[in-house]
């Protein structure tokens, strides 16, 4: 293996689901629901299987889901993109991400990232040979999680290439303020610096609405908007994803995808532009549906004894074991199928300065009401 990739061994949600599996516990751990998304979408793809759509399709995606991505950017975000040139289907995020780290760094170039950050973009900034700088989210005083403005202004340097931005955040659930996106968009601004945004909880804010880093001053040109079919619809298997933005900057994304996977997803694709054009009562369900499962789980896990931090999104919040006598939450996660028969995850695998979320643990919700009710029961169990 070589070196640049010998710091990574197998992700945490791959050690945590075999784990779950194996101990029959409830997986709150890897995120992704136990339920299946529209039906529409479903039928679609059967469709598309039956009617023989199995062959390669084109590069960048097809014309009907590159038209169904446009319109859905321009319709929820007000931002426009030329279809043609402008938006690519990639294998999830997790290529967009990987392909427009791997083509717009040169090596040694710096990536500025907010950790804990997803485990793939280490990995991603290490084989484009780049350089990650993280500004460390910590718990505030508002319950949530914040920043130190001028940890991020002494990230950026004259290496900077990039910033990597994941709003709604993942593991913290935490959503980037105005403010905060204010000053990211400022500072890509003066260093010149590309933001690639990930995106794929954006129709998971619980309060107000989804703000992307595109939308904002001078941030238009130098933005690749990325998201994915998954976590909306509910086919994180699928792994159809996508990226927006200015033709120069999409079109070098492509050059490297096209190596990386070619094409992907042939039946799911139309499928997806289905989905996309569900009408809005879909997408205010889906999040209200969420919503009342971060409460329903926030309570449970305040019950059984956790302190609980504020999620404003995603499917993920965070839980302090400081009350019930843990320390350490990789040994905390790695006893708890024994002690209880339930799966978390523990945050600090996701920060480089491990100390800052050494006692905290996320937990996803995006589970049946059912399941969440039985991870807490066994919980309780805990005090
Ligand atoms: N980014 C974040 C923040 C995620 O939580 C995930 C997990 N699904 C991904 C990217 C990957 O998305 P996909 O499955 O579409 O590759
Ligand atoms: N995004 C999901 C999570 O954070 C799953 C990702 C994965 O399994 N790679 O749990």
């Amino acid at each position: 293996l070589v070196a640049r990739m010998r710091p990574f061994g197998t992700t945490i949600f791959a050690e945590m689901s075999a784990l779950a599996a194996r101990t029959d516990s409830v997986n709150l751990g890897q995120g992704f629901p136990d339920t299946d998304g529209p039906p529409e979408m479903l039928e679609a793809a059967v469709r598309a299987i039956r009617e023989g759509r199995n062959q390669y399709p084109p590069g960048p995606g097809i014309p009907e889901l590159r038209a169904a991505i446009a319109a859905h950017q321009r319709e929820f975000w007000g931002l426009g993109y030329d279809p043609d040139s402008e938006v690519l289907v990639t294998a999830g995020a997790t290529e967009a991400i990987a392909a427009a780290v791997l083509a717009l760094c040169e090596s040694g170039d710096e990536v500025v990232c907010f950790e804990p950050y997803y485990d793939s973009y280490a990995a991603s900034i290490a084989l484009a040979g780049a350089v990650r700088r993280p500004v460390t989210l910590r718990p505030a005083p508002d319950g949530g999680y914040g920043f130190d403005p001028d940890e991020l202004r002494a990230a950026f340097g004259p290496r900077t290439r990039v910033v990597l931005l994941n709003s709604p955040h993942n593991p913290t659930g935490k959503v980037f303020t105005a403010d905060e996106l204010a000053l990211v968009a400022s500072l890509c601004v003066e260093h010149d610096a590309v933001a690639v945004t990930d995106e794929v909880y954006e129709h998971l804010v619980f309060d107000g609405a989804h703000v992307p880093l595109a939308g904002l001053p001078g941030m238009r040109e130098r933005t690749v908007q990325i998201s994915s079919a998954g976590k909306t619809f509910s086919c994180t298997g699928w792994k159809v994803g996508w990226a927006c933005g200015p033709a120069p900057l999409v079109s070098a994304v492509l050059r490297v995808k096209q190596f990386l996977t070619f094409v992907n997803a042939g039946p799911q694709q139309p499928a997806v532009a289905v989905a996309l054009g569900l009408p809005r009562s879909y997408y205010d369900g889906f999040r209200d549906s969420l919503r009342d499962k971060r409460d329903r789980l926030c309570l449970g896990l305040s019950d059984a004894g956790f302190d609980v931090l504020r999620s404003d999104g995603t499917y993920f919040v965070t839980a302090d074991i400081t009350p019930l006598g843990g320390t350490d939450g990789v040994e905390f996660c790695r006893s708890l199928p024994e002690r209880c028969g339930v799966v978390a995850v523990p945050t600090q695998v996701f920060y480089d300065d491990v100390s800052a979320g050494r006692q905290l643990i996320r937990f996803a919700f995006c589970k049946r009401d059912e399941v969440l009710d039985e991870a807490v029961a066994r919980l309780r169990k805990l005090s």
